[in-house]
């Protein structure tokens, strides 16, 4: 069986570092908030062209905490709408809840997979406040279109980033894109106000042992807040400013983390090869492919097809030996969680559930696993 994704394979080549990593927190002595933590937060907000990085537990917490330092800014209060792509996965939509905002949801297109950015005009209203981006499949969302309708009607940008690290667009970063887009760097221009939630979920292109996240942003004053929010809302130990939560990023993740980030670009390149491959060898009617502009905007956390007869096409590739996943197989909106929505139409969003289906994709993967794949998909 060509696994869907190989976590075990993945993180081999690493054992020995591992081992050698748990030892060196054992010898240190000091288990929550130290020096693995420190050095990673340092190195995932230089690789991602960012002031600060401030590590959670998991990449759920990182949207909610977002949220959550917006409403202590003052900027966001609780009953504030949040726009939100409709067929993101649940935690989107859940964080939005879990700080007392109102999600509003907006079809994504179906070329893409991401928010439509069209279609966001006529969901906002007085009470709108924010737009969620989630670069859902590891591609980027149209983000200098989502800018340009959050600076008209003075929304707060949030990137979900948890499917697509070091996503780039004109090489750099996706956070803050609406400067990227002219081509000047983060530092000539004025301080702006978004921040990106990571998840390093273990099958994520950047994943951990166990659960881990880590939030990004230029803001000062938001990442002083977040610095404090995630630790009981303290800087400075029994000292509480603010109503705070316990969701540190794990020291020992944070090592391991420090281990595997130096690698992620390769891994995303590797995976990009594979989906060069898949789009120009599959060659069958019954199977859509998933649109990429060929740039680094895409870091293929997923390759997503489409097919009229998704579950025969499943089953067909069971058969021959091929695991596949269905990411989502229940739209948010149809979800029991979520009986008030449950009547709802998007259209769009549904076929996009009934119709995906997720092929293997990891840097794992060997070119004769690929092989087998294409040819085993080119014959149904
Ligand atoms: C994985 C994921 C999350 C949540 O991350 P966790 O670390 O599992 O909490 C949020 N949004 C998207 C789009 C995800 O894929």
């Amino acid at each position: 069986m060509i696994p869907f994704l190989d976590l075990k394979k993945i993180n081999e080549p690493y054992e020995t570092a591992f081992q050698e990593k748990l030892k060196t927190v054992l010898d240190n002595g000091w288990y929550i908030l130290g020096k693995e933590v420190e050095t990673f937060e340092k190195a995932f907000a230089e690789y991602t062209q960012s002031k600060y990085c401030i590590g959670v537990g998991n990449g759920f917490d990182a949207l909610v905490l977002i949220f959550k330092a917006y409403i202590q800014l003052g900027k966001l209060k609780k009953g504030d709408e949040v726009i939100v792509p409709a067929n993101t996965y649940i935690a989107s939509i859940l964080a939005i809840l879990q700080a007392d905002l109102v999600p509003v949801l907006v079809e994504p297109k179906l070329e893409t997979y991401n928010i439509n950015p069209n279609l966001i005009q006529e969901k906002i209203t007085s009470k709108t406040k924010a737009i969620l981006a989630v670069h859902l499949y590891g591609q980027l969302s149209e983000m200098d279109k989502i800018n340009e309708i959050a600076e008209k009607h003075n929304l707060i940008v949030v990137e979900d980033v948890a499917q697509s690290h070091g996503a780039k667009i004109n090489k750099f970063q996706s956070l803050n894109s609406k400067f990227q887009f002219q081509n000047v760097t983060l530092s000539e221009v004025e301080e702006p106000q978004t921040a990106s939630a990571y998840s390093f979920y273990p099958g994520k292109n950047l994943g951990c042992l166990g659960d881990g996240g880590a939030i990004i942003t230029n803001d000062a004053e938001l990442a002083e807040i977040l610095f404090s929010l995630r630790n009981y809302g303290s800087e400075k130990k029994y000292h509480n400013e603010y109503v705070g939560v316990n969701s540190r990023l794990d020291e020992l993740q944070a090592g391991f983390l420090n281990l595997k980030l130096p690698n992620l670009d390769a891994d995303n390149k590797k995976r990009r090869n594979i989906a060069k491959r898949y789009l120009s060898e599959i060659k069958n009617d019954k199977i859509i492919l998933p649109f990429w502009d060929l740039s680094n905007n895409h870091v293929f956390h997923l390759f997503v097809v489409r097919s009229k007869n998704r579950d025969d096409l499943q089953g067909y590739l069971t058969q021959n030996n091929i695991q596949t996943l269905i990411h989502y197989p229940i739209p948010p909106h149809k979800q029991k969680a979520f009986l008030e929505w449950n009547r709802l139409s998007f259209p769009v969003t549904e076929k996009i559930h009934n119709e995906v289906l997720s092929l293997p994709m990891s840097p794992v993967l060997t070119d004769s696993e690929i092989d087998f794949i294409i040819e085993i998909l080119n014959q149904y």
